[in-house]
């Protein structure tokens, strides 16, 4: 068996150098392809960049037959075909873009013995037509690519990721790797179950990117600070910027343009050509900026990509981290920076209560979130807590490579600011039935008689202009962080605030709130953005 293996081991290191052209593997792929070569089932979790696709492309090379790999990534099909084609790899595809012609060519190549590789969508596989042909021929291995989506938890969920679980009753003998980037605990074993796959040994990588520097700055005036970050410090390089909506992508990327730097957007508002010829340009130009919702960046795979901005708050972790995560596949220094201000918050909360789901969806989603905010308000190292959220040991000392480790946030006792402003929501609703968003909190406890202060006779309230000692940015940051700590709740479509079940013990003095300081802004930006 020992000389099997050995005799395997060099076989897929010459694989290596032969058609691919790489000295050594990399991490675990060694482990993984072997473990496949031999017959054995595989999940595999390593974070984008990785080098995902060896760990199947090589062992469908090596062993008799044709693997089969199982991708919902259509768009990207022609292009890793031809990537591998050019490599002298015997691999094709069978989509819905293809014609009748195209189809047959490939399917009667499959037939034939002659594919290493053929890549299929996986509403595909539900076809009887589908399952018929695999089965007239030889099948080396199925790889089942975003195996996260069939996650019914995540973002990606595909409905057609379920019917893969009769690869493993129909195909016995054939082994099976799923691979993914996404993954928590929860997600492994959704995917172990409904994958089928109680026997796979699981292949957890690092999910450490050493190169990629996380910020997260307070957001005053978020294309400007945008602006700023990409001409100090990424002059003419590649990225993504990634905004919530198409409305921000639009305006964002023109306001780039228009100040000198190249950017176009990309959302999914946009036709076909365009998303294409954008996806391209990235890919083939230097120095290009993507200005994007979340519909971009899924398998796009430019090594160079310097700095990912985030201009709204991802909803989850998984998702900041995957996001983040297209920036510096090469290894060298890139930056994940984000512009995070209480508006993010309001919003976040709003969209989750009057979102579509049932109440288990809606708590899921609150807990992404929270775990998101967590992330975003911590004093303590970034990338330690990211990886404590994937499971992974942290390194006590902090990572040196992240704000946080690189200026230590001040903290300051923020428990009689908190109880002002919960006193401000207490009163408005007890003494007179009313409840109000952070803007005019933040007004009355500056003591501020706007229009809308006079209108609602807010100026007579006994906690009015009790927040003197504070700047609106203060006090706004305090807020955010009462939301993103659950002593503060967001309420209705106007995004009210009212108190939390944690709230009391605050008022009355039995909880301390310590708070993150918030950076300075200059005095005349009196911005309403944050
Ligand atoms: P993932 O699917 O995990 O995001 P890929 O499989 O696309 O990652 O690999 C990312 C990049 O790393 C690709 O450009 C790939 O060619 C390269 N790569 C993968 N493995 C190796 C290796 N052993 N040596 C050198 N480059 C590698
Ligand atoms: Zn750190």
């Amino acid at each position: 068996v020992t000389e099997e293996l050995g005799a395997a081991g060099s076989e897929v290191l010459a694989t290596l150098n032969r058609v691919f052209g790489y000295e050594a593997f990399r991490g675990r792929q060694e482990e993984i392809i072997e473990h496949v070569v031999a017959g054995g089932d595989a999940l595999v979790l390593m974070p984008t960049g990785g080098g995902k696709s060896l760990c199947y492309q090589i062992p469908a090379l090596v062993r008799p037959g044709t693997g089969v790999v199982v991708s919902p990534l259509i768009a990207l099909m022609q292009d890793q075909v031809d990537a591998l084609r050019a490599l002298g790899v015997r691999a094709g595809f069978v989509n819905s873009t293809q014609d009748f012609d195209e189809r047959r060519t490939v399917e009667a190549e499959f037939l034939a013995g002659e594919l290493d590789l053929l890549y299929l969508a996986p509403e595909r596989l539900r076809l009887d037509s589908t399952l018929d042909l695999l089965s007239r021929g030889k099948i080396s291995v199925f790889a089942i690519d975003e195996a996260h989506c069939v996650s019914q938890w995540g973002h990606d969920f595909r409905p057609d990721y379920l019917s893969l679980s009769l690869l493993g009753e129909r195909w016995p003998d054939v082994p099976r790797i799923a691979l993914t980037a996404t993954a928590t605990r929860a997600t492994h074993e959704e995917i172990t179950q409904r994958l089928n796959l109680p026997a796979a040994r699981h292949f957890v990588a690092s999910f450490d990117r050493p190169n990629i520097q996380y910020r997260i700055v307070p957001k005053a005036d978020p294309r400007k600070q945008l602006l700023a970050f990409l001409r100090e410090e990424h002059p003419g390089d590649a990225g993504i910027v990634y905004c919530l909506s198409r409305n921000s992508v639009e305006r964002t990327a023109e306001f780039l343009t228009a100040n000198g730097i190249e950017a176009v957007p990309y959302h999914a508002g946009l036709d076909a050509g365009t998303r294409a010829a954008h996806q391209s340009r990235f890919l083939r130009e230097d120095g290009l900026v993507v200005v994007a919702t979340i519909a971009f960046g899924m398998g796009i795979d430019k090594p160079d990509v310097r700095f990912v901005a985030h201009l709204d708050l991802p909803k989850s972790i998984e998702g900041y981290y995957q996001e983040t995560g297209r920036a510096g596949r090469d290894g060298l220094p890139s930056t994940a920076w984000m512009a995070y201000g209480l508006n993010d918050v309001v919003q976040q909360r709003k969209l989750i209560q009057s979102g579509e789901g049932d109440e288990a969806f809606r708590r899921r989603a609150a807990a992404h979130l929270d775990a998101m905010l967590a992330l975003c308000e911590t004093a303590r190292c970034r990338r330690g807590q990211l990886l404590a959220y994937f499971g992974q040991e942290p390194d006590a000392t902090g990572c040196g490579n992240c704000d946080t480790c690189l200026t230590p946030p001040e903290t300051w006792d923020g428990t009689v600011a908190a109880q002002k402003v919960l006193s401000t929501v207490v009163r408005l609703q007890r003494e007179r039935g009313q409840k109000f968003g952070a803007l005019q909190i933040v007004d009355i406890l500056l003591g501020k008689r706007t229009a809308k202060v006079i209108q609602f006779d807010h100026d007579q309230l006994s906690v009015f202009g009790i927040g003197k000692d504070l700047e609106e940015g203060e006090w706004r940051g305090a807020i955010r962080q009462l939301l993103a700590q659950g002593l503060l709740a967001v309420e209705g479509e106007y995004g009210t605030l009212v108190l939390t079940e944690a709230s009391g013990a605050v008022l009355r003095g039995e909880r301390e709130v310590p708070l993150r300081k918030e950076p300075k802004r200059p005095a005349a930006s009196r911005s309403r953005s944050a």
